[in-house]
């Protein structure tokens, strides 16, 4: 979530070099633009910051978090500013937000090696479309997948409505890009499987929360589309009722299940009262 470096740069500098780095486009100052980062979507998480970083390109990640850890001044990254947890807002007034939104773009996509690869500031949706586009299915689906980041996806360790078939994020990603605290680059970015070398050291930025570097690029697995979709809606009297139910269907289709949900009838009520149409 919050990256803490010390250093010797003058705060007051700090401003002048991130121009510098980023050029007109690429910082935010406080104006109303700005709060928009500081405040979570739904509103319940607010924090100050002095700045808003806005790169567009891994080396300028790496510039910026050097300028900020000379500076001695915290950085927050930040994706879609979905999350539910407050991580993508700062605590320190002086903080930077990074915000990745300007690196969205597709580097590689590989449907013989079933793998994508996709700067960070994607958001999850371009990625499924990207995948459809060569026939593959990305499987990470999320009711905020059009505005959450693949980042926010990946340092959140995100799950969706189809883990049960694919699992999270550390189950689909093969490969990462991150620039790390003291702004030196880490490259894993690889579509290998079966790898057996060493420490698989990209899965202690997944689930991360931001806290050990910014994540600028993913490597990650396609699958083929299946073929048919089969739907049922079923009322169960009781929560171990569902769980029951679960696992009859995995007995009966194995793997093919892709998604369990439960849900209160309390949420159905509401739903019907918002959208009458929907009965
Ligand atoms: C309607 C709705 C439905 C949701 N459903 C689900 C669900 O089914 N399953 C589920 O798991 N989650 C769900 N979520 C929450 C989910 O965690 C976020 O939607 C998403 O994964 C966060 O992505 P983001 O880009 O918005 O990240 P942000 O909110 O911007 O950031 C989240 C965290 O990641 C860090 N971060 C962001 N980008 C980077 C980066 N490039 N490098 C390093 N750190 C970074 C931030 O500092 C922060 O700590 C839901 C949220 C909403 C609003």
């Amino acid at each position: 979530m919050h990256i803490i470096a010390t250093g010797d740069m003058l705060t007051n500098d700090l401003g002048d070099r991130l121009r510098a780095i980023l050029g007109s486009q690429g910082l935010v100052e406080p104006n109303a633009e700005f709060e928009r980062y500081c405040i979570s979507f739904d509103g319940a998480f607010r924090g100050p910051a002095q700045y808003v970083a806005r790169p567009s390109s891994t080396a300028q990640v790496s510039a910026v978090v050097t300028a900020c850890r000379k500076a001695g001044i915290s950085m927050v990254p930040q994706g879609g500013n979905t999350g539910l947890a407050g991580g993508a807002q700062p605590v320190d007034p002086r903080s930077v937000i990074i915000s990745l939104e300007r690196m969205r773009a597709l580097r590689a996509v590989d449907p013989q090696n079933d793998t994508i690869t996709v700067e960070a500031g994607m958001p999850l949706a371009e990625v499924q479309t990207h995948a459809v586009d060569v026939n593959r299915l990305f499987p990470l689906s999320l009711a905020s997948e059009g505005s959450c980041q693949i980042g926010g996806n990946l340092s959140t360790n995100a799950g969706g409505t189809q883990v049960l078939r694919y699992g999270n994020m550390r189950a689909l990603t093969l490969g990462l890009e991150v620039v790390l605290p003291d702004g030196s680059m880490w490259s894993g970015l690889r579509g290998l499987r079966k790898d057996s070398t060493g420490y698989d050291l990209k899965q202690l930025f997944i689930g991360a929360e931001g806290t050990l570097g910014i994540i600028t690029a993913a490597t990650l697995r396609l699958f083929p589309r299946p073929r048919d979709i089969v739907t049922a809606f079923v009322a169960v009297p009781t929560p171990v009722a569902a769980l029951d139910l679960l696992h009859i269907a995995r007995s009966h289709v194995g793997e093919s299940l892709s998604a369990f949900e439960l849900m209160r009838r309390e949420c159905m009520k509401w739903v019907l009262v918002a959208l009458p149409e929907a009965i």
